[in-house]
């Protein structure tokens, strides 16, 4: 049972309580509780972190929640310490002998006094150093050179292949654990007494339990804890360490958890480093957006649309973070992904039938024997088929060995001991190679690919299990407008029902986008510009609709404009009207047009394409097909068309029957849109248009 639902991470301290004012060198404890992240607590003495944790454990057994706790202290002394101290190599036992003997409060300890009484059961000098203290302690020295012939090794083996790691020896100093271990194991003495069979500690009992504690050691971690340059390390590390064990695969964590350490315990993740920094390492954030990469070519007037698409795609790239996780629906890979094993594994039959080895068959009547059993899918046949003799073989069975042949079922007649069937057959036949489908290793995913159901299926046949995504993207959208009400709020026909916003969050969820509703703003540019300060501190990019144009009132333009990033896009395009687009606070805001039907389109036609290209996908042209018109139309040159439209049962585009832009009808009624081209166009019913399916921007 290593499936844990909560993970948390304490870095324990020895000293005295360390003020009210988070700093270093005290008690931080960071948790990851139901897959959520939580700030790093700080906490100032012994007794507040105990309080943390009953409540933390309180808080995990209620919710029904496994919960697993580490500590960077060790949880057990080099063998032979404790049947000295307590007659019984338990290391639990020594913990209840710390809790009973130490007197420890927020502004003393008397940890010193307890290391020199246990010295005292010693011959010589030792195992215990160090002294903190004015005074001295008898039989504890204050070097470590000063100790001779107490018996006890240096290091537990734990410690042996980790040089950077302190001995449980030294009781103070830079970086000494002695004193920690003394104070941490009484703590958790107290922990078990107060939970009993709900707690664990590992590696000394099965982890059955609810509760799991075990001994971590933020220094396998190191290389995290620099990259990220907090000045408090204690709270990076725990930090770091929580979110790797939250993010380790079940099964890795569980060959962790295996190891064989009864007496001295283990540090959780010792042998594993790499995986466990890979894990930590803090999200490398991409770099910002440069504030003119919305800006058009100087001295044109009305850019055509594929001049203003060849600019987006130049000047945007990935603003998400790479996380790993397990391939989910809709997360776009921020990696090639290769495959972990071939598909098929190995050769096997595809369908049911009768395998033998070909080279024994011939022209005219084949007539074999056949060996007992057979071979199905999973339970595959233990033998050798000898050559001569055929197997009654099922689809997706493993081909056994002497058999690289498979006659159908229906080809063949028998009588339960031989088979008999017209050849030849063809060597291979009715048999599926080893990585016929995928090699082993192969490319199976390109990295910007956003997974969809057969992706997953391609994943799960070729092993792998976890891949690098890009965080999902997160997109405002925000409604502008005096005019606008709540649909439903007002009967008075001067306003307008707020039609964009349900619309633009629902194509963003369905680009599987994560839809953040920001609301809806009066023209006001205050409430305007307080508002996008509130959204650019959450989301990645924002829409807007409304406002976006030269008129009085157009105030997400006027903001943009302020800000020095904004260009005014005049797309040579129907419908549509000047798009604003800027940058706030380093957040990309696309200012849409407030009519719905210009929205959509303008959303569809660049807003898609430029969001795919912040969330990590590159660039995404929609799907297009060429299919006979239904309609007539003719068309003046200089501004691209797109048009309301359908398939009809014939597979030819028939146009909504009214162009006029106000129409959010035509919008329902339409699945897709015919694009007329940039220049003069006379469309008779049968001519090949461009049809853009709407399904095909997804
Ligand atoms: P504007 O771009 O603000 O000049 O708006 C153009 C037209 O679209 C006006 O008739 C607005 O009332 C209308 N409009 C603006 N925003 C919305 C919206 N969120 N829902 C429905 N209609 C809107
Ligand atoms: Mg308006």
């Amino acid at each position: 049972m290593s499936q844990f639902d909560s993970f948390c991470v304490v870095d324990w301290n020895s000293g005295n309580d360390t003020g009210p004012k988070p700093r270093r060198d005290a008690i931080w404890a960071g948790a990851v509780i139901g897959g959520a992240a939580r700030e790093p607590v700080y906490l100032r003495n012994r007794i507040v972190a105990l309080d943390w944790l009953v409540e933390t454990i309180d808080g995990e057994l209620r919710a029904g929640r496994r919960l697993l706790i580490g500590f960077d202290f060790p949880f057990g002394y080099p063998a032979g310490f404790a049947e000295r101290i307590v007659g019984s190599p338990s290391p639990l036992k020594l913990w209840d002998y710390f809790a009973e003997r130490l007197i420890d409060t927020p502004k003393q300890n008397n940890r010193f006094d307890l290391a020199g009484d246990l010295n005292r059961k010693f011959d010589g000098v030792g195992p215990f150093w160090f002294n903190a203290l004015k005074r001295d302690i008898d039989r504890l020295p204050r070097k470590g050179s000063d100790r001779r012939e107490h018996g006890m090794t240096e290091r537990r083996a734990a410690e042996e292949g980790q040089p950077g790691a302190f001995t449980v020896w030294q009781m103070g100093g830079a970086g000494a654990v002695g004193g920690q271990a003394m104070t941490g194991m009484a703590a958790l003495s107290i922990l078990r007494a107060r939970f009993g069979g709900r707690i664990a500690v590992w590696p000394f009992e099965p982890l059955d339990a609810p509760v799991a504690l075990v001994e971590v050691w933020p220094g396998l971690i190191d290389p995290a804890v620099r990259a990220c340059a907090d000045p408090i390390r204690d709270r990076a590390q725990v930090a770091l360490l929580v979110r790797a064990l939250s993010r380790l695969p079940h099964d890795r964590l569980t060959e962790m958890l295996a190891v064989d350490a009864p007496e001295e315990g283990w540090i959780l993740g010792s042998g594993f480093e790499d995986e466990l920094l890979h894990h930590a390492m803090p999200d490398l954030m991409p770099p910002r957006l440069k504030n003119d990469c919305f800006a058009l070519p100087p001295g044109i007037d009305w850019t055509p649309v594929d001049e203003a698409l060849a600019r987006l795609r130049d000047r945007l790239h990935p603003v998400v973070s790479v996380e790993s996780g397990v391939p989910t629906l809709g997360a776009v890979l921020a990696t090639d992904v290769t495959a972990a094993r071939a598909n098929p594994p190995a050769p096997n039959s595809a369908v049911d039938g009768y395998g033998f080895a070909h080279a024994v068959t011939g022209e005219g009547d084949q007539l074999l024997p056949l060996v007992p059993g057979r071979a199905a899918a999973g339970a595959p046949f233990a033998g050798t088929v000898p050559e001569g003799s055929a197997l009654r073989i099922l689809t997706g069975a493993l081909l056994p060995e002497g058999v690289d042949t498979v006659v159908l079922e229906e080809d063949v007649s028998t009588d339960g001991a031989r088979i008999a069937f017209e050849g030849p057959v063809t060597r291979g036949a009715n048999t599926r190679k080893a990585g016929e489908d995928v090699a082993a290793g192969a490319v199976v995913l390109p990295r910007g690919r956003r997974l969809a159901a057969p992706d997953l299926a391609l994943l799960a046949a070729t092993g792998v299990t976890e891949v690098e995504t890009y965080r999902m993207l997160r997109v405002g959208v925000l409604s502008t407008g005096d005019e606008l009400a709540e649909p439903g709020a007002t009967p008075d026909p001067a306003r307008t029902y707020d039609a964009n916003r349900p619309m633009l969050l629902a194509m963003l969820t369905d680009w599987h986008m994560e839809a953040v509703d920001l609301g809806h703003v009066a023209d006001d540019r205050s409430a305007l510009s307080e508002r996008l300060d509130r959204a650019a501190r959450k989301v990645d990019a924002i829409l807007t609709s409304g406002g976006a144009s030269a008129g009085d009132e157009d105030h997400v333009s006027a903001l943009l404009g302020e800000t020095g990033s904004r260009a005014d896009w005049r797309i040579a395009l129907k419908p549509g009207r000047p798009l604003a687009l800027g940058l706030w606070n380093s957040v990309p805001v696309f200012g849409l047009p407030g009519n719905p039907v210009a929205a959509f389109v303008c959303t569809l036609i660049f807003a898609r394409p430029a969001l795919g290209l912040l969330a990590g996908e590159g660039w995404h042209a929609p799907v297009v097909v060429t299919v006979p018109a239904a309609f007539s139309k003719r068309k003046k040159p200089g501004r691209r068309e797109y048009l309301r439209a359908r398939l009809d049962a014939n597979g030819h585009a028939e146009v909504f029957a009214s162009e006029g832009s106000g129409r959010i009808s035509g919008l329902s009624w339409a699945d897709g849109l015919v694009e007329l081209p940039d220049g003069a166009a006379e469309i008779a019913p049968g001519d090949p248009v461009r049809y853009l399916p709407i399904a095909g921007f997804r």
